[in-house]
């Protein structure tokens, strides 16, 4: 099988109400925007990717991704490893490319992809993974309805400019939903992104203090409490807190990782496989939590297409020690808009996440919607891409690199 051509589409699904995303303080975000990549091969089998997007930061991709892609072998997992290592050289992050030719591969094999990974199928509880950073009585507010739904798990956003102001929060929620409430608190300090408002910094101190709160409050997991690159400040605060330390969702790739696993960073890695070295790296993540007796819990929030991939990731891991993110913040990011292009991921009538048959990463893209809220800003395949060469180089040019290419120059 070959890969025969690619289409890139930028999605900006537009919300009902703003949405007061906590991790870029002040900002409202009017749009849920991502990327769409849709593979296409030679046999008529079509892989799907997605990632998550600020703006038209991937204008130029489909240019530079086409000679990596185009004619590769889908199984050829390593070389596509390589490949995508050496566009990242470029100053691309493009490891979730890989998602859609595993996409692919399960496709054929007529497998979910967590199944042609040696996963089972397995309804999970889920956590609410909120997305706002309001006022205690306002989040218990938005809370209570859900858990008289019978939802027992959350995930608060702690964003405040003042330490005493996140204690305030976690006191202020979990006196408000009492003792039997699972609450974790996301601190978000691993991509902080202070576009409008200043972003709060925190130090190891102040990761500390904050932890012995979390632990006096009954708070399950603290969630990237310092930056992921500073090993040495995470190992110190697992070391000491009374609290699940958990991170691991934005590094670049397995690299890192193995240096957080080394340090001992963490209780709990969350990779996102569409940011974290794609599935490839992320099924090595997996393993080594089993090897160290760590828990695993994928980051889950993004559109529906990653949302997939990474229940995919959760499947395979089998870990049911945590429940698995659902990202939910009415009246904004509901189901619909956090999908966008697939049908929106529901929960059974327990509130269980039930598991998926479907061949591939498991979610039919709707053509209708990525055409209703997507625009195709690239469309490559061998003919385009040879015209391409011809175009930027001039035809004697391109004829040289051909026969080199080909072996003959
Ligand atoms: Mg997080």
């Amino acid at each position: 099988m070959r890969i025969t051509g690619f289409e890139l589409y930028h999605v900006a699904v537009p919300f009902k109400d703003l949405f007061f995303i906590a991790w870029i303080p002040g900002y409202a975000m009017t749009h849920h925007v991502f990327d769409v990549l849709r593979v296409f091969t030679d046999e008529g089998i079509e892989g799907f990717s997605a990632a998550t997007a600020i703006d038209w930061e991937r204008k130029g991709l489909g240019d530079v991704l086409a000679p990596f892609l185009i004619d590769r072998d889908p199984e050829d997992l390593e070389g596509t490893q390589e490949a995508l290592r050496q566009l990242h050289y470029m100053g691309f992050r493009n490891m979730w490319v890989d998602a859609a030719i595993y996409d692919i591969l399960a496709k054929k094999a007529g497998k979910p992809l967590y199944e042609m990974l040696g996963g089972k199928p397995a309804a999970l509880p889920v956590y609410i993974s909120t997305g706002e950073n309001l006022e205690a009585s306002q989040r218990v507010d938005k809370m209570m309805p859900l858990i008289e739904q019978g939802h027992n798990a959350f995930k608060l956003r702690t964003k405040n400019l003042e330490l005493e102001d996140d204690v305030k929060l976690i006191e202020g929620v979990r006196k408000g939903v009492g003792d039997d409430i699972m609450i974790a608190c996301d601190a978000n300090q691993g991509w902080r992104l202070s576009l409008v408002k200043e972003n709060p910094v925190w130090d190891l101190d102040r990761a500390k203090e904050f932890a012995k709160a979390c632990a006096d409050n009954g708070i399950e997991w603290l969630e990237e409490p310092l930056h992921p690159l500073d090993y040495e400040g995470n190992a110190a605060l697992r070391k000491e807190a009374n609290v699940k330390i958990a991170g691991g969702e934005i590094n670049n790739s397995w690299d890192d990782v193995k240096v957080m696993f080394e340090h001992d960073c963490f209780d709990v890695y969350q990779p996102d496989a569409c940011f974290s070295g794609g599935v490839y790296q992320t099924l090595k993540i997996v393993e080594e939590c089993k090897k160290r007796d760590k828990i695993f819990t994928p980051h889950m929030w993004g559109n529906g297409i990653s949302i997939f991939i990474n229940w995919n990731m959760k499947l395979v891991s089998g870990d049911k020690r945590l429940p698995v993110e659902y990202v939910y913040e009415a009246p904004a990011f509901t189901q619909e808009y956090r999908d966008g292009v697939v049908e929106p991921v529901m929960l059974d009538e327990n509130n269980l996440l039930p598991p998926f048959t479907e061949p591939g990463i498991g979610c039919r893209v709707d053509m209708k919607l990525l055409k209703k809220y997507g625009t195709c800003y690239s469309r490559m395949n061998q003919r385009r891409l040879t015209l391409k060469v011809i175009r930027d180089r001039g035809l004697k040019r391109a004829l040289e690199l051909k026969k080199i290419m080909d072996g003959a120059g």
